[in-house]
């Protein structure tokens, strides 16, 4: 079982977080069913091993909210920087273009929940339903949504960083890809 395994690993069944909230200090949880397993990058969905911790509840739970502030910021400089690239703006661009942020703020996680409940259900989804069904959704929500900016959601969400892949014309959850590797990386010697 993955407890265990992180318990042999890091030599001790401490909270590997220890942040301001944590009940553990420098004590070991008496059963490994106290501890919970963190997700280092903030994302479910990658199992590799080197991405898990132990950590108690509260470190856990503040944890991730940290990482989901942190997906989020990385989202808006990336939106800033295609805004500087674009150079000097004019003030009607940029009233456009900050509407465009604040739409942006909505809407990607709009897409993200989205994508993340029809993959839940069909398992897969096609690339073009993804950009047409998503911008359809995020249109109802917000009022707000074009194909094109789901296609760029969906370039982030199936990006290095993303949790999905697209395989022939298909976007699927990452996890199967990881589950394997992470059998692969347990039954090594
Ligand atoms: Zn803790």
């Amino acid at each position: 079982m993955t407890v265990d395994y992180l318990v042999k690993r890091d030599g001790n069944a401490r909270c590997q977080i220890r942040s301001e909230y944590c009940i553990m200090g420098e004590n070991e949880f008496k059963e490994p069913i106290h501890a919970t397993i963190d997700h280092k990058d903030g994302d479910k969905l990658n199992h590799r091993l080197k991405n898990l911790r132990l950590a108690c509840q509260p470190c856990n739970s503040h944890w991730q909210k940290f990482q989901w502030k942190r997906k989020q910021a990385a989202t808006y400089s990336h939106l800033r920087k295609k805004e500087r690239k674009v150079g000097v703006l004019s003030e009607t661009q940029k009233e456009k273009s900050s509407s465009e942020i604040k739409i942006n703020i909505d809407n990607y996680p709009i897409f993200c929940r989205w994508l993340k409940d029809s993959i839940e259900v069909s398992h897969k989804i096609s690339v073009k339903e993804a950009i047409s069904a998503g911008a359809k959704y995020m249109r109802k929500k917000t009022g707000h949504g074009s194909p094109q900016s789901a296609r760029n959601y969906l370039d982030m969400e199936t990006s290095s960083e993303g949790s999905y892949d697209i395989i022939e014309g298909y976007v699927l959850k990452r996890e199967m890809k990881q589950a394997k590797a992470q059998i692969v990386e347990a039954i090594k010697p």
